[in-house]
């Protein structure tokens, strides 16, 4: 058995639960996809409106990542099926998010062309208006 199977094969216990690599990426795709709930939240909390960040779709996508490569491992089709498909509207979101923010926008006071997301021109200065 060469060292890389020995490592992905290699189990322990904790507290009396059963560890292995295969585990661990499993709890990691949890912890990664259970965090972008506290992150959504923050950043809603932050701007006193729902909001959601690309932090949620990264997260999302990384979590759902790690769970669909545990449910591959250990052939369990309701994770196989519940991680599939999901990572379509993350990456779609993130492409979105991108697109938005990297348009340009005239602005009505000096018509210089300024990031759609800017919240002032930062030629003139002038707040742009939402
Ligand atoms: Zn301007």
């Amino acid at each position: 058995m060469d060292a890389s199977v020995c490592v992905l094969a290699a189990q322990t216990s904790l507290l009396g639960v059963d560890l292995d690599v295969w585990k661990a990426v499993g709890w990691l795709g949890n912890a990664i996809f259970f965090s972008r709930f506290f992150i959504q939240w923050w950043a809603t909390e932050k701007k006193q409106a729902v909001v959601v960040p690309n932090a949620f779709w990264w997260l999302s996508l990384g979590g759902s990542l790690c769970l669909l490569v545990y449910g591959i491992h250990t052939h369990d089709s309701i994770f196989i099926f519940a991680y599939a498909f999901t990572w379509i509207p993350y990456i779609r979101n993130l492409m979105i998010s991108s697109r938005v923010k990297n348009a340009l926008v005239i602005c009505g006071q000096c018509q210089h062309a300024h990031s759609a997301t800017a919240k002032f021109c930062p030629e003139c200065g002038v707040k742009i208006p939402r």
